[in-house]
């Protein structure tokens, strides 16, 4: 089949590689020239409004999909009259909004810290009265890696936040003093039929995802089950073809979800060595009408990002066990430019490449 990706970063490269493999064409479809899939050569440059280069496009894909979550609804909505869409354009509009999420995802049953919404100053400072303080100021929309946020810890603060913020669509959410992050990935196909991931461990710095380990260590059964059933319910909930992700704060064995991602996620990136299955195998094979595989770990892995700046890897091909990823990004603060996943690694390997990916 032909498919679609709207989007050209890291993440679409690396589902048209699952795609490749399992015999598929891919093409994608971007505001901007991405560089992480320039070596597919096959990328259309329009914008996501123009509706003209949205249907030539559509008219040679045989499905689409995205990559990112920022898509508007109204570009899915025009691409879906010629070629079909997945996943859907519910969970989309859904993941785009921090409120409906959160809103949604407490109407099926799944935890979210606490949270009220304001549209000015002065519903703002209630707001974070009645959340208490600390809290977590966010923009509704458009906010990824910790951008569009700020933590308040007494109400003199508000106001500092609300000019930095500059948005009249805000959520405050309660401080959640968590004791992990924990992220779960699951798959559903056409069927309706869903395989779940195991839960992986993350570490943030500064908002940005800095580690990732899966299967995440010291998850009873009952933890495990209990997020499997979350992700679950999420899926069906949503009509949903393709992989998701739900990023979840352990308080001390007690499960909130934080944000759900309609995509593949960074944090499941070691998928790709450490399972039977990767989540963009799966989520080609969801798309596409395939089988699912099963997402069975053959080894415990690690992941640290490469953020900003390329450090000097060439020590690392001496290692079996350890796979470098290059996203072809011009450097950047900030910016995710490739990762390193580790399987079964020493705890000197870990260093090794924790002391490369320092920020
Ligand atoms: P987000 O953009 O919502 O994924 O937030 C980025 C990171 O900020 C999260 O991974 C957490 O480390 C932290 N964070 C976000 N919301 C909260 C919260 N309500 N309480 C504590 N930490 C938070």
């Amino acid at each position: 089949m032909k498919i679609g990706i709207l989007g050209s970063g890291q993440l679409g490269a690396m589902l048209a590689d699952a795609a490749v493999r399992l015999g598929h064409q891919v093409a994608f479809y971007d505001s901007a020239d991405g560089a992480p899939t320039k070596r597919f050569q096959a990328t259309t440059v329009a914008g996501f409004d123009d509706e003209t280069a949205l249907q030539k496009f559509a008219q040679t894909c045989d499905v689409v999909t995205y990559e990112f979550e920022n898509i508007p609804v109204e570009t899915v909505q025009i691409i879906e009259q010629y070629t079909p869409v997945h996943p859907a354009k519910k969970a989309l509009a859904i993941s785009q909004d921090r409120l409906l999420e959160k809103e949604f995802l407490q109407s099926i049953g799944i935890g979210t810290p606490r949270f009220q919404c304001a549209s000015s100053l002065d519903e703002l400072q209630s707001a974070c009265q009645a959340v208490g303080f600390p809290c977590v100021i966010k923009t509704r929309r458009f906010g990824y890696d910790g951008k569009g946020q700020a933590r308040v810890s007494e109400v003199s603060e508000v106001a500092k936040a609300w000019h930095s913020l500059q948005s009249t669509g805000l959520i405050v959410e309660g401080y959640v003093p968590f004791s992990r992050e924990l992220s779960i990935i699951g798959t559903r196909d056409i069927h309706g039929n869903v395989v779940t991931y195991p839960l992986i461990e993350n570490t943030h710095i500064d908002g940005i995802l800095h580690r990732s380990e899966i299967p995440a260590p010291a998850i009873s059964r009952e933890l495990q089950s209990q997020t499997q059933t979350m992700i679950e319910s999420l899926l069906h909930a949503l009509d949903y073809v393709g992989t998701i992700t739900m990023e979840l704060f352990d308080v001390r064995g007690e499960i909130l979800a934080n944000e759900i991602a309609p995509r593949v996620h960074n944090s499941g990136h070691a998928t790709i060595e450490s399972l039977e299955t990767s989540q963009f195998e799966n989520h080609i094979r969801a798309i596409t009408g395939m089988e699912l595989g099963t997402p069975d770990p053959h080894a415990r892995a690690v992941m640290y990002n490469i953020i900003g700046s390329i450090p000097e890897m060439e020590k690392l091909s001496e290692y079996t066990s350890i796979f470098p990823h290059l996203y072809d990004k011009e450097p950047r603060p900030g910016r995710k430019l490739g990762h390193i996943t580790l399987l079964n690694p020493a705890e000197s390997e870990e260093q090794l490449v924790k002391g490369l990916c320092r920020r």
